[in-house]
């Protein structure tokens, strides 16, 4: 029998070895790793083409244009929990942001990095810590440090105390973020302030700076390219899309406080300081690997406020393309060998008064009947209890029963509203689902492009932290009314547009290429860990190591 000759080819190239396997290349010597606060895969295609600086720089290495945040609660908790810990939110035990249980005696609202058992502690003003992160929560930096003899060294910023604890892991050496109580950055309250200090000569000139800035704020001009997008859009009573953003509000320092996050400024303040991390301890000039990681929260906060298509988002991304240019120069002149993996905690969502003028006329907020008390009404008639039945956060997502629902029929409501509001609500809502139903699911795995919806809330569901009952809103409905300030826009829907983020990594002299197809957050730590040997336990992690050479050799192991 004669083979064809395409046919023997083809038979003697799959019985050649391999040409090369395993790491290839040095391990660098820092890990810079970097989320974009509510950075999209819509917002990165929109703007790929017209980045000068360093984000023209990371598309450049290795581009996985369509990472996903997998999971159904696309918020900032849950997404950092997956960036530097390969795993999903439901096994970190991050369900969402916020959730409802008991603080003590009384049930109430938790914060996702808060110690709700410290005496006094509220929602609002809280004790930052990571006692809700699960014993399989562990982050890259805090896996390299437990290597015996490794010298790594871990620090991390960020405009959020959620988007800097949980990229930083449990031993990092420093860990700060932008604080309005505080009215600058801060860390831990059990933090040596004088080692703070020492780690990070600028921090108290940065604060100071800020302090100024809050007495007399100035905004800079809207950059000329951002012109053309001025174009103003009613959203309720508010106004956006006139230009730059507005300067932080007057009427209490509190309110100042916060609203210096709605401006680009943040970032320039986080950038800074994460500068003087580097040059202060010389990360990346030592015996080990070190590990900075930084969460840039002003595109979320802006995307917010302003929403993403406007003009004062086209300022922020001009800003932030420029200073991480500057960032990225001044590691270069310290000559140091370094890796930047950039990505983000969840994508986001254009205002819905925006989309209807856009072409987009199907975008919408979710219907007012969704609310809490309607739910806990519908109970009421059904069961006859008594009292507040339902707590929820924002219109659809995650509904919690109060303790006024009996701990012995709550499966049984939950069944019986699912059926009321897919039967009252039917063409509004794309499904409601039960916490027992989602309990049943195994952990989803595959191509997370074709997860269901079922499958994305079983991603980041934790039994005892996940509402007894999930509304998923249909695709492109904002969970919000207009006119809210500094939430004109938001994000935490099950649907792509909040799910996909860039996955980008860059070296020097790194190999560029572009894969198109899905990978997930959770792929990140495997993938470092490739780059410096960091042995992963088989089953530790849900991601995998994403090859970062092109051609036939691997980075991974
Ligand atoms: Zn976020």
């Amino acid at each position: 029998m004669r083979f064809a000759p395409w046919l023997v080819a083809i038979a003697m190239a799959s019985s050649m070895p391999a040409l090369a396997a395993g790491p290839a290349a040095t391990p660098p010597k820092l890990i810079v790793a970097i989320s974009v606060d509510q950075f999209s895969s819509d917002l990165f295609a929109e703007w790929r083409g017209k980045y000068s600086g360093g984000l023209k720089r990371m598309t450049q290495g290795v581009v996985f244009p369509g990472g996903y945040q997998s999971h159904a609660a696309t918020e900032t908790c849950p997404g950092h929990s997956t960036i530097t810990s390969g795993i999903h939110p439901s096994r970190a035990g991050i369900a969402a942001n916020d959730w409802f249980g008991m603080r003590g005696q009384k049930f109430g609202e938790i914060y996702c990095v808060e110690d709700e058992d410290v005496p006094g502690s509220t929602h609002d003003d809280y004790i930052v810590s990571l006692k809700h992160l699960s014993a399989d929560w562990q982050t890259l930096g805090d896996r390299m440090k437990a290597v015996p003899g490794n010298q790594t060294r871990v620090f991390a910023i960020s405009g959020k105390d959620r988007g800097a604890v949980l990229m930083a892991g449990r031993h990092a050496d420093q860990t700060l973020w932008y604080d309005w109580r505080a009215k600058g950055f801060t860390s831990y309250a059990s933090t040596d302030a004088a080692q703070l200090r020492a780690d990070v000569p600028l921090l108290d000139a940065v604060n100071a700076r800020i302090g100024q800035w809050l007495a007399k704020p100035v905004i800079p001009p809207l950059p000329a390219q951002c012109l053309a997008k001025v174009q103003p859009v009613a959203v309720g009573k508010l106004t956006i899309g006139r230009g730059a953003e507005e300067g932080p509000r007057t009427d209490t320092p509190e309110n100042a406080a916060k609203d210096f996050r709605t401006t680009r400024a943040l970032d320039l303040a986080t950038l800074d300081l994460a500068e003087n991390m580097v040059a202060a301890n010389h990360l990346g000039q030592k015996a080990g690997t070190d590990v900075l990681a930084i969460s840039l929260s002003a595109t979320d906060y802006i995307g917010h406020a302003y929403g993403t298509e406007g003009p004062e988002m086209c300022g922020q991304m001009l800003s932030l393309d420029a200073r991480l240019d500057k960032f990225f120069d001044a590691l270069d002149r310290q000559k140091i060998d370094y890796v930047v993996a950039l990505t983000a905690d969840h994508g986001g969502f254009d205002a819905p008064e925006r989309h209807a003028q856009n072409a987009y006329p199907a975008a919408g907020r979710a219907p007012m009947m969704l609310a809490a008390p309607v739910l806990s009404q519908m109970l009421a008639k059904q069961f006859g209890w008594q009292g507040s039945l339902v707590e929820n956060r924002a219109l659809g997502g995650d509904y919690w029963f109060t303790p006024n629902v009996p701990v012995d029929r709550r499966a049984e409501a939950a069944a019986w509203l699912k059926a009321a509001l897919e039967a009252q609500f039917k063409g509004q809502i794309a499904g409601a689902f039960t916490k027992a139903e989602i309990a049943l699911l195994p952990t989803p795995s595959g191509n997370p492009a074709l997860w269901t919806l079922a499958q994305r809330i079983r991603a980041s569901f934790v039994p005892e932290r996940t509402g007894d009952i999930y509304i998923a809103l249909n695709n492109g409905q904002q969970p919000a009314p207009a006119g809210i300030r500094g939430f004109v826009a938001t994000h935490g829907s099950p649907w792509d547009y909040d799910r996909r983020v860039p996955i980008l990594f860059w070296r020097k002299g790194m190999t560029p290429f572009e894969q198109p197809q899905p990978v997930e957050t959770v792929d990140i730590l495997p993938t470092l860990a490739g780059l410096v040997g960091l042995p992963i336990a088989p089953g530790s992690v849900d991601g995998r190591c994403l090859d970062l050479e092109a051609g036939p050799a691997s980075s991974c192991p």
